[in-house]
């Protein structure tokens, strides 16, 4: 029974980041009546939440932009090779307003429940401000790092100083001149952050459990001529994106004419095994440390890898002077490759500043938060900003932070206890008509996220098309087709250093207490995702169960 105040609709949309603003104009263009609703008062899931000092994209700017409009391509101006994230706010701002999306998104607003009506196939759907939607398709546009994790701390609240998260960083300018600063966690938004928040504080002390491995993002100014060549080559750039595994083209300008007789441009080796010590310290001499990450043997091969740490290591302890750091800050417990590879501007020279200090929580934990700081198992320390930089409840948080219920009334989370299974990661057995974009078991995190996010907006966009078209009421990922995708995408990942046993990371689930360890994305590669998708779909959905 529907009451008066339940608003009828074909789909919802669930958070306008990249991918709820894109599926938004997808589903409202083949005339859908669809609602996105948007926790935040702003577009931009994690490039409007993350906007703390040093929020900056990894992937290059040409590429980490939308393919589907050529016009955008043409008129979109970027300033940097890798922006930082305002330019990315401001670039989805203006997709917002040149498409007219704003009219159609229901801000301040969170989804708090969902439930599935196996009667007549539809989605009850709920907000925090009491809206009640009644539609056929919910699209979980929710993404793969959104809840942030705050860390189980023993008197958490005792802390009376200011308290930030960087995943949920405000839109007020946070003032640090002058002040004494804590950063606890040092993973990639640590990274960004304490060589920007350092450059303004009296003192800063970065609390870190694991050290990164990191890489010199050598970002810079977008070159005019090479941004107007990009613009005309974006036919084969985007071509490129989408029939690789990273979902990165590398762009890097158009190809020179080769010159009769000119020296060939030396390129550091693939593999670092079969090269003697001699070669490799002439590599790491002539390359420097960005070159580690590109042995690819090191996803493989132990040996390989513990090589790379050496040569790792040895250029860490080169940059930054004080030993007793530079040894705090070596990451000799995991593999390369484990973790994602951070790329940084100044993290490591930040060090040398007097005024910023590491401490090395493997040598004691934090034991509890006090009124003015902190105390681990061997010191007291005291500051005036606490800055929580730990990282997120990834791939499944912003889905099981809803009560969402399928069929029979099974919850989400009830249902991903045992480790999260979404058959290709766009649906979850047991729960018809809904799709996840970039979810589980699909390449997202691994990839260029926003090439994943445009070819599940677009698989969901056809899929519904098929759906209306031959009035099937529901599609419901059948769990046989599910369970054997999820062993693939387990398949995909032994052998590399993400499933190491030494490993420990979000892609496991295994930062955050209680999550079953789990490989979650897709290792095969956008490409040959994408190729399974179409499968499927030539399949008559096979996988799926489609009923009238
Ligand atoms: P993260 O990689 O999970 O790092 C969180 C950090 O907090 C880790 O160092 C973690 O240590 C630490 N931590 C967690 N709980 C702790 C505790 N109780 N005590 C002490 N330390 C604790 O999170 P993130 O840095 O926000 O990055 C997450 C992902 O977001 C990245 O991998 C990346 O995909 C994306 N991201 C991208 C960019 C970019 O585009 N450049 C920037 C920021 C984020 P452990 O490692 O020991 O758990």
């Amino acid at each position: 029974m529907i009451d008066s105040d339940t608003k009828t609709l074909d789909a919802v949309v669930v958070g306008t980041g990249m991918a709820g603003m894109y599926m938004l104009y997808r589903l409202r263009n083949k005339g859908l009546n669809v609602i996105a609703v948007e926790a935040g008062t702003g577009v931009g899931g994690a490039w409007y939440w993350n906007r703390y000092p040093g929020c900056r994209c990894d992937v290059p700017s040409i590429e980490y932009s939308y393919s589907f409009s050529k016009e955008l391509e043409q008129e979109w101006d970027w300033t940097e090779a890798m922006v930082g994230q305002p330019e990315l706010e401001k670039y989805l701002n203006h997709v917002a307003d040149r498409f007219d999306l704003r009219k159609d998104i229901k801000f301040s607003t969170r989804v708090t429940a969902a439930s599935y009506h196996e009667d007549n196939g539809r989605w009850a759907v709920e907000t925090d401000q009491g809206d009640k939607y009644d539609t056929n398709y919910c699209v979980m546009a929710t993404g793969c790092l959104t809840i942030p994790n705050y860390p189980d701390i023993k008197n958490a609240d005792a802390f009376k100083g200011e308290v930030y998260h960087t995943a949920t960083w405000p839109k007020e300018e946070v003032d640090f001149t002058g002040k004494r600063v804590a950063v606890i966690g040092c993973g990639s938004s640590g990274v960004q952050t304490i060589p920007v928040i350092a450059s303004k504080a009296k003192e800063l002390i970065a609390f870190q459990r694991s050290p990164v491995y990191t890489f010199p993002a050598k970002n810079a100014p977008m070159k005019p001529e090479f941004l107007a060549q990009a613009k005309k080559d974006y036919p084969e750039i985007r071509e490129k994106q989408r029939n690789c595994a990273s979902g990165i083209a590398g762009y890097s300008g158009p190809k020179k004419p080769k010159v009769e007789g000119a020296p060939k441009k030396r390129k550091a080796s693939r593999k670092i095994l079969g090269l003697t010590a001699e070669q490799r310290q002439a590599e790491l001499e002539e390359f420097g440390i960005g070159a580690i990450p590109n042995y690819v043997d090191a996803f493989f091969n132990e040996e390989a890898n513990g090589i790379v740490r050496e040569m790792f290591d040895q250029e860490l302890k080169r940059i930054v002077k004080d030993p007793q750091k530079a040894d705090a800050l070596s990451p000799k417990d995991y593999p390369l490759h484990c973790k994602r590879p951070v790329i940084d501007t100044n993290y490591y020279d930040v060090f040398n500043e007097d005024h910023v200090s590491i401490v090395d929580l493997r040598k004691g934990g934090i034991e509890e938060l006090t009124a003015t700081g902190l105390r681990t198992a061997n010191a007291e320390y005291e500051f005036d900003i606490l800055v929580y930089a730990t990282g997120f409840d990834a791939m499944t948080g912003g889905m099981t932070a809803i009560d969402i219920r399928g069929k029979g009334g099974e919850s989400i989370k009830d249902k991903w206890a045992d480790g999260p299974t979404a058959y290709l990661g766009l649906q979850v057995c047991g729960f018809p008509n809904l799709f996840t974009i970039t979810g589980p078991g699909s390449p997202s995190i691994l990839s260029n996220v926003i090439v994943s996010i445009e070819y599940h907006c677009e698989w969901i966009d056809q899929t519904i098309s098929y759906l209306r078209d031959n009035n099937i009421k529901a599609m419901e990922a059948e769990q046989s087709a599910a369970d054997e995708w999820a062993i693939h995408v387990n398949d995909a990942a032994q052998g590399t250093m993400y499933v190491a046993p030494t490993c420990n990371s979000w892609y496991l689930g295994s930062n955050i207490e209680g999550k079953k360890r789990m490989f979650m994305p897709y290792l095969g590669g956008v490409d040959k995702y994408d190729e399974k998708c179409r499968e499927v779909v030539a399949n008559g959905y096979e996988g799926f169960s489609l009923t009238s």
